[in-house]
């Protein structure tokens, strides 16, 4: 691993590797899921420690930071003046860069795109150290290559983001129990409209006609009469209350995953049991009107990460989670289906959640105007066969429908399903051909997936 702190170390390392006959996988926080940041035998270039914010134009909000830049350091700044950053992943601490490598997506990724459409244009470091500059205006057909390009057509060593004017750092938030999918894609339908943020719990136990039960939780803005130097400490509180709970989180860590490993070991009973449990407790807060609150932003799009086990915890050693988004048009035919093969699998998935999404340009996205379905598994060893077979229906159904998978989270696909999944890969091996001929930039998702033989 060499890990950089400026853009000459960075060159230098390229300088290193291409004498040496080494490819480079640029990696930023670490966080991804899945082999695309992994580089069997070769150099993984960390540029987390270039993490400097550099300038903050409020008159057009608008942010350049270093790759390394971490979200939680960005919005400590921008949202006591009012700003906010789109299309935020539920981890705090992920860097710019490695947003930009997956263009990531948030709870508001159907109202400002994934974290792509918060670009307004980078710095790229090509193979051979010189730097460019990308955006939509003067190079529109690498920008898009860049965004969601798993960092394989060079390094970011720069960006410019857009930033969102927010009345205040609070939202207001509701939870709405609905019946199906239908009565879902319904209420969705209004929140797209109405709301600024929404993730959904979905029930994958309850059959048909409760099939697709759900609980909404949307969220807008709110008003504050705060000036910026009241809003400093409440902030500041925020990012305090966070650090205090991924403590406490760190310090049950051993406990709380040994109550989800157990529970999982029944999983059928458990899962049933907690998203009945947590349909019906929805169910009469909201009766009772008092399922809404307001919160503060920071402590509404991290804090589920703390409270609710991680991925690790909650998949298991032979577990992974995988995402899929399925266009709106076929929206009701492809969520029944995914839950039908969900009932159908050795193990429900132990967490779902849908997120909704609007189209973009780049040539590996994930995004399109449709939803998104985040499986969370945790098959137990004798399980693995079926789960596999499952998860390659889950696979295939949404490359029926139109579908996409998220990268960051796969490790499964296989070259023919990417290919099918990703119809404009072709635009990106010719971009990068052109512009990293001898292949520096790789990593063994690339090897699995992407390279040809001609490459
Ligand atoms: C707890 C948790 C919650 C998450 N929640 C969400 C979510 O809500 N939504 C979502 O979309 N994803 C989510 N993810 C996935 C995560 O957002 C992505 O995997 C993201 O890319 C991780 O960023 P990173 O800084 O860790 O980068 P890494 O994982 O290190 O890298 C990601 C990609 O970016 C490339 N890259 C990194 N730095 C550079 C650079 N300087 N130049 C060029 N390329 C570079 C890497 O090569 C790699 O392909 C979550 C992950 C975790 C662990």
């Amino acid at each position: 691993m060499a890990r950089v702190d400026n853009e000459a170390a960075c060159r230098d390392t390229i300088d290193y590797c291409r004498r040496n006959g080494l490819s480079i996988c640029a990696r930023g926080g670490g966080y991804s899921y899945g082999d695309l940041i992994l580089n069997d035998e070769n150099v993984l270039l960390d540029t987390s420690g270039m993490d400097r914010i550099l300038d903050v134009d409020e008159e057009n909000g608008l942010i350049t930071v270093e790759p390394g830049a971490r979200l939680v350091d960005i919005l400590r700044i921008v949202l006591p003046l009012r700003f906010a950053l789109g299309a935020l992943p539920s981890e705090s601490t992920i860097t710019v860069a490695g947003a930009i490598g997956t263009n990531v997506n948030g709870r508001d990724s159907w109202r400002l795109g994934n974290f792509g459409d918060q670009v307004v244009s980078l710095k790229l470091m090509l193979a051979s150290g010189e730097v460019i500059d990308v955006d939509r205006g003067s190079n529109l057909e690498l920008f898009n290559a860049v965004v969601g390009g798993m960092g394989l057509l060079g390094v970011i060593v720069q960006a410019t983001l857009r930033l969102e004017k927010v009345p205040s750092p609070f939202l207001e938030i509701s939870r709405v129990p609905v019946r199906d999918v239908a009565e879902l894609l319904a209420h969705m339908e209004r929140v797209e409209s109405t709301d600024d943020f929404a993730v959904v719990w979905v029930d994958p136990c309850s059959r048909s006609p409760a099939l697709g039960r759900s609980v909404v939780h949307a969220t807008h803005w709110v008003e504050s009469d705060a000036t910026a130097d009241e809003l400093v400490p409440q902030v500041e509180a925020s990012l305090g209350r966070l650090e205090t709970r991924l403590r406490q989180a760190r310090t049950v860590l051993p406990i709380s995953e040994f109550v989800v490993t157990s529970m999982l070991q029944i999983q059928q009973v458990s899962v049933r049991l907690f998203n009945s449990f947590y349909f019906f407790y929805s169910r009469i807060r909201h009766r009772l009107h008092s399922a809404d609150n307001v919160e503060s932003f920071l402590r509404y799009n991290f804090d589920a990460s703390f409270i609710i086990p991680s991925a690790s915890t909650v998949c298991g050693p032979h577990g992974y989670t995988i995402q899929l988004t399925f266009p709106r048009s076929a929206a009701l035919e492809a969520m029944t289906e995914m839950i039908e093969l969900c009932q159908a699998s050795p193990c429900f998935p132990a967490k779902l959640i849908m997120r909704a999404h609007r189209s973009d340009d780049h040539l590996i996205s994930f995004s399109e105007d449709g939803y998104s379905l985040n499986f969370e598994l945790h098959p137990k060893k004798r399980h693995i066969e079926r789960m596999n077979r499952f998860v390659e229906d889950l696979i295939e159904c949404v490359i029926r429908y139109g579908g996409k998978i998220h990268l960051a989270k796969d490790q499964v696909l296989n070259r023919n399903q990417f290919q099918r999944l990703f119809p404009r890969y072709d635009e990106f091996l010719k971009i990068k051909r052109r512009i990293d001929p001898d292949e520096l930039f790789q990593s063994d998702m690339y090897r699995r997936l992407i390279r040809t033989d001609a490459g």
